[in-house]
């Protein structure tokens, strides 16, 4: 008996279509951790903003604060195009806890 007969296909560049998708979906469940660019993204909302929350208007920092998509990174064909400064604001963690609880019940 050979050990590795039931090996997995070694994975081959450019086989899977849906390598793209996998990747998107990836980035939706850990945007923040996955993308070091997205801190840059926040900290130039926070300062397009003003330091405060677009919502209650409350002053935030980086560490009270969430970079919250104005349109939902879903409606985009990818995450890039989502993560765009234009689509981009600042919330501080209580009104982007109440935004992601009611676009969940939607
Ligand atoms: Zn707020």
């Amino acid at each position: 008996m050979s050990p590795y007969v039931s090996r997995p296909m070694e994975y081959e560049a450019g086989q899977g279509k849906y390598l793209e998708d996998n990747e998107w979906e990836a980035d939706i469940r850990k945007p923040e951790k996955r993308r070091p660019g997205q801190m840059d993204l926040k900290q130039a909302a926070l300062e397009r903003d003003g330091h405060q929350c677009r919502n209650c208007g409350c002053l935030v920092l980086s560490e009270t604060s969430h970079v919250d998509h104005i349109k939902p990174v879903r409606k985009f064909a990818s995450f890039e195009q989502a993560n765009t400064l234009d689509n981009v604001q600042t919330l501080c963690l209580y009104c982007h806890k109440q935004k992601s609880r009611s676009e969940r019940e939607v």
